[in-house]
């Protein structure tokens, strides 16, 4: 099931926090009632650049023959096929609430 309301005080995530979540691949969601971050799970982080990334560029450089000498088709077929999995994704992937003590990038 998709994630939508933060674990802590079940305030609702809003698909507007969940898609610019999705825009900064993945960055942590932070509950605007009570602060708790939500981080990505790292199967759903995998999931989405599958989706987003891999998926549409190797449909788009199929569909354009590695986009020969236009580069611009290859970019304008992959940018509605990355839509269309941002959009599948944004949908699907969860978020899990980290303590304080588990938080990325705490350990140098
Ligand atoms: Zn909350």
């Amino acid at each position: 099931m998709a994630f939508n309301q933060c674990e802590s005080c079940q305030e609702k995530i809003s698909q507007k926090q969940r898609w610019a979540s999705a825009f900064f691949s993945y960055r942590p969601i932070v509950c605007q009632e009570c602060g708790a971050s939500h981080h990505i799970e790292p199967r759903s982080r995998i999931k989405g650049s599958m989706f987003v990334v891999f998926f549409p560029l190797f449909l788009a450089i199929f569909l354009t023959s590695g986009g020969e000498g236009r580069p611009y088709e290859l970019i304008l077929t992959y940018l509605p096929l990355a839509l269309l999995g941002m959009l599948y994704t944004v949908h699907t992937v969860n978020y899990r609430m980290m303590n304080d003590g588990e938080k990325e990038g705490g350990r140098r």
